[in-house]
């Protein structure tokens, strides 16, 4: 390939022989129609008036009183489908139109990639099979009722445990089948190249947004940014908008789960070790055997034990800070921001909030924060009912 996507010595594609050429075939549409002005009205015209970009830059007063110092919130919970997502998947899905293809394959582990998937097969009328992992069909019923309304096909994976790498190893077994007509709509920046490359580049109108709107509402850059991380697409999104300015310190947040002492945790940068898994070479959560760990944490969304590339590679330059928060933490977070913004963050980016209050009393009054607000938390009132029942709740 022309470049082979490495982050360092991170990334690359190892895959079986037959997916290189479909592979090559993205990429090469990828470099062609990214800068193509036609592809990029289409998907300027998608973003606005579909997905709602772009997503307003929020002031948290009364959370910023709660912590002393100023936090600033980027409103991807806003966007149509509730997160993040549905910029990737508009992004891959206008890529696979071009390309000639019609039909979509993609992997879902908590169901949100697959619904945002099946949203977008829906509108550019395409044939769409979502593979998920059967533990989690059972477990996200709501998501895989919404999916099959969309008109896609979700094929229950049995394999392994039945979560989310299960599902992605048998759409990867299927791609290269069917690699003429299907294209494989990958949810996170990780997977073989070019997929972090691009899920990147569809992401990144996030920090391009948040930027701008930090230099026009208050005159300049934010002294800290941070996002959640699970494969890394949200947080790669915003901090691809400062990783070039150095004053600016960056912090992406793991899913602690129960503690990293107890091993249930989604921790894979914090302390996994570096292998290989899904394509590409990045940290990853395994034992002295390269027995992959599952993960276990309160949200499913970072409930992955790979990470994508290029954050494997910020972490090692020491341009990114990895760190973790536990449940608890989250919950706590959950609760505050609900209760003193009126806002239900998803569990997932109340993994980034929780560590904001962790930073209580340790940052100036005028320290500027800016949080990524991934998604939204309706999906998560369930858990956190099981967890926070609210007639223990203080009044
Ligand atoms: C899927 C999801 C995530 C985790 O995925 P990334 O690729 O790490 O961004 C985070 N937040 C929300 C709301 C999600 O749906």
């Amino acid at each position: 390939m022309k470049h082979k996507g490495r982050f360092g010595t991170f990334g690359g594609f190892y895959v079986p022989e037959v997916l290189i050429p479909a592979l090559e075939e993205i990429e090469a549409a990828f470099d062609r129609y990214s800068t193509d002005p036609r592809f990029i009205s289409e998907l300027d015209d998608l973003y606005r008036n579909y997905a709602g970009r772009p997503t307003p830059l929020y002031h948290a007063r009364r959370f910023s009183q709660q912590v002393g110092f100023q936090v600033y919130i980027k409103r991807e919970d806003l966007l149509h489908g509730g997160a993040h997502k549905v910029n990737n998947t508009l992004g891959q899905g206008l890529l696979a139109q071009y390309m000639g293809k019609t039909k979509l394959i993609a992997e879902t582990g908590a169901g949100q990639h697959g619904l945002a998937t099946a949203m977008i097969g829906a509108l550019f009328g395409m044939e769409t099979k979502i593979f998920m992992g059967v533990t989690d069909v059972r477990r996200q019923n709501v998501n895989v009722h919404k999916m099959r309304l969309c008109g896609a096909e979700v094929v229950s994976v049995s394999g392994g445990t039945g979560t989310l790498k299960d599902a992605i190893n048998d759409a990867l077994r299927y791609w290269t089948a069917h690699v003429q007509d299907t294209f494989y709509l990958f949810g996170t920046a990780g997977g073989p190249h070019p997929y972090p490359t691009i899920v990147k580049h569809f992401q990144k109108p996030i920090g391009v947004e948040a930027r701008a709107q930090c230099l026009s509402q208050f005159g300049r850059l934010p002294d800290v940014v941070t996002a959640c991380v699970g494969g890394g697409s949200n947080a790669i999104g915003i901090f691809s908008g400062f990783v070039n300015d150095p004053q600016v310190r960056i912090v992406g947040v793991e899913g602690g789960g129960k503690g990293l002492a107890t091993g249930q945790h989604c921790a894979t940068l914090t302390v996994g070790t570096v292998g290989v898994l899904h394509g590409a070479q990045t940290y990853i959560l395994q034992d002295e055997n390269g027995q992959i760990h599952e993960t276990e944490c309160i949200s499913a969304g970072l409930d992955y034990p790979g990470v994508g590339p290029e954050h494997a590679w910020l972490k090692d330059t020491g341009r990114v800070e990895y760190l973790c928060v536990e449940d608890e933490a989250v919950l706590d977070a959950f609760e505050w921001f609900t209760r003193t913004e009126g806002i239900l963050p998803a569990l997932e980016s109340s993994h980034a909030l929780a560590w904001v209050m962790r930073q209580k009393g340790k940052l100036s009054p005028d320290t500027v924060v800016l949080v990524n607000l991934s998604g939204r938390g309706d999906k998560d009132i369930g858990i956190v009912e099981e967890h926070r029942p609210l007639k223990e709740m203080p009044a």
